[in-house]
């Protein structure tokens, strides 16, 4: 809970005073508030910016008009809509959470701070926010853009990622937060900090809290937050086989938890000497290369290497130079990860299924390639 400021204290009248001429207020999910689209919003904003969320929180919300409408959706049809969002656990910790509220709060989110940070997928952060942007409840927030400009205001060092060094900016979002008001000063802090105390190059000059900024009078602001220990990401590989069959593309869905849970993807092979065994064990001889390509997570880069095979296509059929021929081989076929369901996916329909980015990007090229 918070600490004593009032709306009056400096901090926070200089912010309320700068949100009041400058804040943003327009956004889908500020009109009609309910819990609902707030809890929403929230979840789609982290580690993303407004911009990107809106059209998704759009047709979201006009899917999902409500907590009872996405507890009782197929998680298919969830995550269909969540594709190209990334971070698809969060997707999956909302239709989670609404099953929750469904089963447990009879349809309606909770209005206590315990019961909602209960809820999957919601931490402090994300409860004060929903709460105190609804209900005005008096709940701090720190979110990364409170972050940036609590560390810099108050010369904070360290990574904010290490507990003490959160722990150390939690007291002092509570210090400044004002009991009153405070769905307009949460608000204000996450608007400062995407439109004025930017990651590079912050606007000083615009700054309501300029006046007592220890970053700003030292004019280092690059010092703070400190950056994340730099670590080597390591590098995975991984063979997509492209398979298809009259028009259609062999999909396998991946099980709920982990990267891609719950998504529709390829069949992966750690190796090509895998994959061609898997062509030659279902009698395909010919495959064809796509160029490699990377795609990186937070903790490792996977390098992907497409492989395109037909199962009608014969020799006779193609063009020389793109193709190959798949050699007699004695590996046995394996795929590198499980998968819970399989079935022939038809590009052209629009069939509500989630699909990881480099997967539809992958089906887009072969979409281009059939109408070529
Ligand atoms: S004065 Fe500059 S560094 Fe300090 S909070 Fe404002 S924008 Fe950020």
């Amino acid at each position: 809970m918070l600490a004593q400021s009032s709306p009056t204290a400096p901090f926070a009248s200089a912010v309320l005073a700068w949100y009041d001429k400058f804040g943003r207020k327009h956004l889908p999910w500020q009109q009609h508030k309910t819990l609902y689209k707030v809890w929403l919003s929230e979840v789609m904003l982290q580690q993303t910016q407004v911009a990107t969320v809106i059209p998704y929180f759009e047709r979201f919300i006009s899917t999902f008009p409500n907590v009872m409408a996405l507890a009782n959706a197929p998680l298919d049809e969830v995550l269909h809509l969540w594709t190209g969002l990334g971070y698809y656990a969060r997707a999956r910790n909302l239709h989670k959470a609404a099953q929750t509220i469904r089963d447990k709060f009879h349809g309606e989110f909770p209005t206590t701070f315990d019961d909602v940070l209960g809820l999957t997928g919601i931490g402090r952060s994300t409860a004060g926010a929903i709460l105190s942007s609804c209900l005005n409840a008096p709940y701090p927030i720190l979110d990364g853009n409170v972050k940036r400009v609590l560390s810099r205001y108050f010369a904070v060092s360290g990574w904010p990622g290490e507990k003490k060094v959160e722990n150390q900016l939690w007291i002092l979002s509570e210090e400044v937060t004002p009991t009153e008001r405070v769905a307009d000063f949460n608000q204000a802090m996450m608007d400062l900090g995407a439109m004025v105390c930017t990651r590079s190059k912050p606007k000083c000059e615009l700054c309501p809290l300029s006046f007592q900024c220890q970053a700003c009078a030292e004019n280092n602001w690059q010092a703070y937050p400190a950056k994340k220990p730099k670590k080597v990401l390591p590098v995975r590989q991984s063979y997509f086989l492209i398979l298809s069959k009259n028009s259609k593309v062999y999909l396998e869905k991946r099980e709920n938890s982990g990267i891609w849970g719950g998504l529709y993807c390829f069949p992966q092979f750690e190796t090509q000497e895998a994959l061609l065994a898997y062509l030659s064990s279902q009698h395909i001889s010919l495959y064809q290369e796509w160029p490699s390509f990377r795609h990186t997570f937070s903790h490792f880069h996977l390098d992907i290497y497409p492989i395109y095979a037909d199962m009608n296509m014969q020799w006779q059929d193609v063009d020389k130079t793109d193709w190959k021929k798949v050699q007699e081989n004695a590996v046995k076929y394996e795929s590198s990860v499980s998968s819970v369901a399989k079935y022939w996916y038809d590009p052209q329909a629009t069939e509500q299924i989630g699909l990881a980015t480099p997967v539809k990007n992958l089906l887009l090229q072969f979409e281009k390639m059939k109408l070529a």
